[in-house]
């Protein structure tokens, strides 16, 4: 994992080098200034010594001519005066010595020999002078003045770095700083606010202010972005609603078809179920019924009646009164069975004038009672026909039984059964009853 680099401002690393630089640069130029003003000097002491030759030689020969001890004292300590002069010494013929500084020795930078002479007649040599030029008052100059130097250089560069840093700071860093504040603050609930620097005149135009443009221009475009991804999001749950709404409505027209079919089917089913004219069972509805009852009866080991019954001379009555007499007969003849029977029990018209009633855990004795009092009320309800006039009619019924212990109990068979009872009482003169003789 790498650290994160420390913070370290632009202005104080700009300073930092350009102080660095320009005291080496001024380090450098100052030393060759000084290296030739040093050059110059010590080329300036040979001018001296010619200018010794000139105007002191000639003196001291004659204070030497004179034997002016005190002359020459004199004429040395106003040489010792010349810039640069480490050394005078005067030796005479005659072995006397004047001497004024010190010998340099290796130090000499410049060591010159006059000989002393008096022109008269003839040139009389007198002695000697010696002087030796060091390079020690140059060097205390050229000291003196690069420290001087140095003490300006460095104040000039402190005072050009602290310039530096504040028009660095001035022009840049405080709107980077701003910017990195902006950046840091910024987020989906800011982005409308433009990016401004604050104390940055409008006259002058820079990098600065075309980063603060950029960065207003992304910032743009991430608010279109944003604002597209929204209006898309509403877009889309707009969309999704009408698409629930859609889907509930139809959700509702198909449950409402649904209860419609199925009440249609019910109301199919009851049709087909119910015979039309009479309002009991149809004949497939009574054999459901029948077959139900029976398998019941044979669980539970009860006994179960089949009763049939037919309306004698039926087509008598349709021939007499009119067809429409007749099934108002058929219509009062169901009303009486149901009423005795009871509604709950399986009734059935099996066809035209005939009819059928499943009588669950009834014996023979209580089926034949109950087909008995069907009879005698039949026979005592005759259907009015408008006017005084009414129709009297009979039944005639055929009656089957199955009791448990035998064999599987059969629709078909207790039908047959029963029908063949029927036959007997039709034969044997109508309205009455007849019991299947038991098997
Ligand atoms: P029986 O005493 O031997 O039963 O004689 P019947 O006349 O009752 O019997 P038959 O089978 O000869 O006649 C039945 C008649 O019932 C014939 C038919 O026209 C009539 N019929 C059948 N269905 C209907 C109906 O729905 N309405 C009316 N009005 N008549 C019907
Ligand atoms: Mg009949
Ligand atoms: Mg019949």
């Amino acid at each position: 994992m790498t650290r994160p680099a420390r913070m370290r401002p632009v202005s104080h690393r700009l300073a930092m080098v350009t102080m660095t630089f320009v005291l080496v640069a001024s380090v450098l130029v100052g030393a060759l200034q000084l290296r030739m003003q040093y050059l110059d000097d010590v080329a300036a002491t040979r001018g001296r010594l010619a200018e010794i030759e000139r105007s002191l030689v000639p003196n001291l020969a004659e204070a030497v001519w004179m034997v002016d001890g005190e002359r020459i004292e004199m004429l040395l300590d106003g040489a010792m005066g010349v810039w640069g002069l480490a050394h005078a010494r005067v030796a005479t013929r005659e072995g006397e010595v004047f001497e004024r500084g010190r010998d340099p020795g290796d130090g000499a930078i410049q060591r010159k020999r006059f000989a002393l002479v008096h022109h008269g007649h003839r040139a009389i040599p007198l002695g000697t002078l010696e002087v030796e030029m060091d390079d020690t008052a140059i060097l205390a100059a050229i000291r003196d003045r690069a420290l001087s130097r140095s003490i300006g250089v460095a104040v000039a560069i402190s005072l050009g770095a602290g310039l530096m840093l504040l028009l660095v700071r001035h022009w840049i860093t405080r709107h980077l700083e701003s910017m990195v504040r902006y950046a840091r603050a910024i987020g989906p609930d800011t982005l409308h606010v433009p990016l401004a620097l604050a104390g940055k005149p409008s006259r002058t135009r820079d990098e600065v202010d075309e980063v603060v443009e950029a960065f207003n221009r992304m910032r743009i475009t991430m608010l279109e972005d944003q604002l597209r991804r929204r209006r898309d999001e509403l877009e889309l749950t707009a969309h999704r609603e009408r698409l629930e709404e859609l889907v509930a409505a139809r959700t509702r027209q198909l449950t409402d078809t649904a209860r419609e079919l199925e009440a249609q089917r019910d109301a199919v089913q009851r049709l087909a179920n119910t015979d039309a004219l009479t309002g009991v069972g149809s004949r497939r509805h009574f054999q459901e019924c029948a077959d139900r009852e029976l398998a019941r009866a044979q669980r539970d080991e009860r006994p179960v009646s089949l009763l049939m019954l037919d309306i004698d001379h039926f087509k008598r009555i349709n021939d007499t009164h009119g067809h429409g007499v007749g099934d108002l007969v058929l219509k009062r003849f169901a009303q009486v069975l149901q009423h005795h029977v009871g509604t709950a029990a399986c009734i059935g018209r099996l066809g035209g004038e005939e009819f059928a009633v499943v009588l669950s855990g009834w014996d023979t004795t209580r089926a034949r009672a109950l087909a008995e009092l069907v009879r005698t009320a039949v026979m005592a309800a005759p259907v009015a026909v408008g006017g005084p006039g009414e129709v009297a009619y009979t039944t005639s019924m055929g009656l089957a039984t199955w009791r448990p212990g035998g064999p599987a109990p059969s629709l078909e068979r207790l039908l047959r059964e029963a029908d063949a009872a029927l036959y007997r009482a039709k034969a044997a003169g109508r309205n009455r009853v007849e019991a299947a003789s038991p098997a």
